[in-house]
């Protein structure tokens, strides 16, 4: 029997665990005569008891598997780890807050058999999520499209099924900066949406505060993307006619306004800090992927 594995990270879920296993494990059984499924929770140096609880369940369910980071990695990277363990013929990603109804893991299967090698889930409607949250994501995912020249689904997380062939060539990417939700297009294979209505957090609060939300976004653009670094030489090429064209009407019509000077070097500053940022962000990033560091370190595991 071909094998799934369904790869959950958490991050301080202590008050969600118990009843995202019991509807994972509801899914377990709605797929008894297809697949055979098992969990690989990574735990991303969780702070509460998510460690303890997820342990108990692994030591009575071996198909409940566990890897424990030595401190907080991050969410891309808890899934990284959970695609690098995973030897099934399918792999499926989920968050661990219920946001992502786990029944329709059953529904990607289903849709991967009809031809497709990706299939993500695509969302429709966000229950209970901020405004901040929701306008940030719709914007954030539509710049992102306009910035790159793959093929990035706009509304689009993690939540995703992938056969073998796709994580096979996810695993060999190994880059430091990871935007798995762009990553995984990238491969290339065959894909296709499974449109759903995104539930609200089954306990708890969100574990993306606006520090990781930005840097997940950073990554996204700056990894995937040159348009920042040709904006920038458009905007020099712009002002080096602008420039052309003021010196020339200095030239012929002689005016001396001095505020007109200290805006223009005022703005050229400010042009020169953008560049200087947006060119250290690259750097940055080059810098990070030359020192040899692993992804993430993994303290214990249990069930492997
Ligand atoms: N998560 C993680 N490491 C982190 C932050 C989050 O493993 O540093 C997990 C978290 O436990 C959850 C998933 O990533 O299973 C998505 O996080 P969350 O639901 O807080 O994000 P949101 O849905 O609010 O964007
Ligand atoms: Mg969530």
């Amino acid at each position: 029997m071909k094998t799934l594995d369904i790869i959950v990270p958490v991050y301080n879920e202590e008050d969600c665990i118990d009843k995202t296993l019991e509807r994972l494990l509801n899914l377990k059984e709605t797929f008894r005569s297809k697949l055979k499924v098992n969990f690989i929770f990574v735990n991303d140096g969780s702070k509460d008891s998510s460690a303890q609880i997820l342990a108990k369940y692994a030591k009575e369910d071996k198909s409940i598997k566990l890897i424990n980071f030595s401190r907080n990695f991050g969410h891309q990277m808890a899934l990284t780890a959970g695609l690098d363990y995973s030897k099934g013929d399918y792999t499926a990603i989920i968050d661990a807050d219920l946001q992502d109804p786990p029944e329709l893991i059953y529904n990607m299967y289903e849709k991967c058999l009809e031809g497709y090698d990706i299939v993500y889930g695509k969302r429709l409607k966000r229950k209970n999520e901020t405004v901040f949250k929701k306008l940030t994501a719709w914007g954030f995912y539509r710049t992102l499209k306009s910035m790159c020249n793959l093929d990035i689904p706009t509304d689009t997380g993690d939540f995703r099924f992938i056969t073998k062939d796709v994580r096979n060539a996810f695993n060999s990417m190994r880059e430091k900066h990871r935007f798995i939700r762009g990553m995984i297009p990238w491969t290339g294979f065959k894909s296709a949406p499974l449109p759903y209505n995104r539930d609200e957090r089954a306990a708890g609060v969100t574990k993306y505060p606006l520090s990781k939300m930005l840097k997940l976004a950073l990554d996204g653009i700056f990894s995937f993307s040159f348009k920042p670094v040709e904006m920038l030489f458009a905007l020099s090429a712009f002002l080096f006619i602008v420039s052309l064209i003021v010196l020339a009407g200095a030239f012929f019509f002689e005016f001396e306004e001095e505020w007109l000077i200290s805006f223009v070097l005022v703005f050229l500053s400010s042009v020169h800090m953008l560049a200087f940022g947006i060119l250290g962000q690259y750097i940055g990033r080059i810098y990070d992927e030359t020192r040899n560091r692993p992804l993430y370190i993994v303290k214990d595991t249990i069930n492997f």
